[in-house]
């Protein structure tokens, strides 16, 4: 292992398997770091050592990690696993965390594969033992083969709350509802996303088997459920909601919640790349251009951290921003990047083709942002969603006032799990929009760790002044 990359990817999910095995196959020195111990990312999570049975239940799309893991062990890229990346400066210094150990890293680029996270969306009863993330059951299936071994309710929007209940029903988990807050009725904005979406019948029929599985198992399955409610003392005992005038209730072990994924930004934010907002996902992410770079020279972006598009475009999307990486180290002439992108950039628009029908259809409702006084919100410091509109209604003017003052977003989950409600409640209690009420400042670092770890780093011999180890982190995101 040594302490100067040409390029360092951190993730190791299709975005930056693919990116690192085209960079290593030119002839670059390329390191990929993932704080999981395997290479993957969420949809290839463990494929390399996943037994037949499991390789089969999760269909052809989880193969598929076999080739790109067979691409990246020839390539020569190097990887390390278990390693947490809690710092990242412009210039090209990268910090993370690996058995309690820090280390300090540099290359000329660096490619942000970080992907994207389950969006988190506070109801009552969310911080009881039992509530967990759709996408995190899927995690634990693929990693050591476990599955919930009580009754389950499954709640929320998105496909991968179908994907999830698909795969439970198959591994004969006994799941008392499915409770779909998606409109009975689709908007009419999907059907203007109809046509388009037929030119990729493969994805589209894949969505239509997963409904017809369900139905099938006779599963209760309610669509434009609202009022959620997990119930219980010490841990989920129960799940309440609303379908139209009809009041649900059913008696869970464990409610799997799942409100779609939002890209996974914080290392974007922790460095001042410039933020967008999408209205119609209602999520940040990052300003990269064609080839996935940043507004600095030396940071990259691919995969779905750069905007939620799926395993394929973030492959696609890996192979475009190496190829410029590749031509800027002077490998490649401009016109030889072009030729080799030609490809990948027709499979990533015909990829594309049934995206915004997914995305008009699953699109989150705002109304689903309204929640009640006493739901607890910032799960790290105890804040709940009355705590922030009280301190709104004294004069605050943007989330990270709020930040200071009720230290939402301050705990060990740095605001992954608050900031995209906050967000939405500081805008609706200021009447203004979610680019106005701001977004949370990220600071190193990223991931907790001990102060010791920081301290025991050997940078003054790098040349490093430890008072400027998170010189940038002053800057804010630029909207
Ligand atoms: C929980 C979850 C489960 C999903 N399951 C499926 C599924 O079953 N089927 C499907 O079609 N799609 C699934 N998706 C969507 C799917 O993940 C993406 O479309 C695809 O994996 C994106 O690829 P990527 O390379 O951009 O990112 P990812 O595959 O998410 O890979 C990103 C990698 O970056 C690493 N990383 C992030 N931050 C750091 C850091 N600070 N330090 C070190 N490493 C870091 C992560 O550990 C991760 O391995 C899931 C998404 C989520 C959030």
């Amino acid at each position: 292992m040594s302490s100067h990359y040409d390029t360092i990817v951190i993730g190791a999910g299709p975005a930056g398997l693919t990116a690192g095995s085209c960079l290593a196959e030119f002839g670059l020195k390329v390191l990929i770091l993932d704080e999981q111990n395997r290479i993957g990312g969420q949809i290839y999570r463990n494929v390399e050592n996943a037994s037949e049975e499991n390789l089969q239940k999760m269909g052809e799309e989880y193969r598929r990690g076999l080739k790109l893991s067979e691409r990246f062990r020839k390539s020569g890229a190097e990887y390390l696993g278990n390693a947490s990346v809690w710092n990242v400066e412009p210039e090209g210094r990268v910090c993370y965390s690996k058995d309690g150990v820090s280390e300090r890293i540099t290359a000329n680029y660096i490619i942000l594969a970080t992907g994207a996270m389950e969006r988190p969306i506070p109801i009552p009863g969310w911080t009881l033992p039992g509530v967990m993330g759709a996408g995190a059951v899927n995690g634990l299936s693929k990693d050591a083969d476990l599955c919930p071994s009580g009754t389950v309710v499954l709640a929320g929007s998105g496909p991968l709350l179908l994907l999830e209940a698909a795969l439970l029903i198959e591994k004969k988990v006994k799941i008392a509802a499915i409770l779909e807050t998606t409109p009975k009725i689709p908007s009419p904005a999907v059907l203007t996303h109809v046509l388009k979406a037929l030119l990729g019948t493969a994805f589209l029929w894949k969505g239509v088997k997963m409904i017809l599985d369900i139905r099938k198992s006779g599963v209760p399955h309610y669509k434009g459920v609202t009022n959620l409610k997990a119930l219980g003392e010490t841990a989920v005992t129960g799940v309440e909601a609303d379908c139209g005038s009809k009041k649900l209730n059913f008696s869970a072990e464990m409610l799997l919640l799942h409100f779609g994924v939002i890209p996974d930004s914080h290392i974007y934010r922790l460095l001042g790349c410039h933020m967008k907002w999408d209205q119609n996902q209602r999520y940040w992410y990052p300003s990269t251009d064609e080839w996935g770079r940043t507004n600095f020279e030396k940071i990259f972006g691919a995969g779905d951290g750069t905007g939620v598009s799926g395993a394929l475009a973030a492959e696609f999307k890996g192979e475009l921003a190496a190829l410029e990486v590749t031509r800027c180290f002077g490998i490649i002439p401009e016109y030889e990047r072009d030729r080799l992108a030609g490809p990948v950039l027709d499979a990533l628009k015909k990829d594309s083709y049934p995206r915004p029908l997914v995305d008009a259809f699953f699109a989150p409702d705002p109304k689903r942002f309204t929640f009640d006084d006493a739901t607890v919100l910032c799960r790290c410091e105890n804040v709940t969603v009355g705590d922030v509109r009280n301190i709104v209604s004294q004069g605050v003017t943007d989330l990270n006032e709020v930040k200071a003052m009720k230290r939402c977003g301050m705990g060990p989950c740095q605001g992954r799990m608050c900031g995209p409600a906050l967000g939405e409640i500081v805008a609706a209690e200021l009447d203004t929009s979610i680019a106005r009420a701001g977004l949370l400042t990220i600071r190193p670092p990223l991931k907790q760790i001990p102060l010791q770890e920081i301290a025991a780093m050997d940078i003054v011999s790098d040349g490093v002044d430890p008072a400027n180890l998170f010189k940038n982190q002053s800057k804010k995101a630029d909207h």
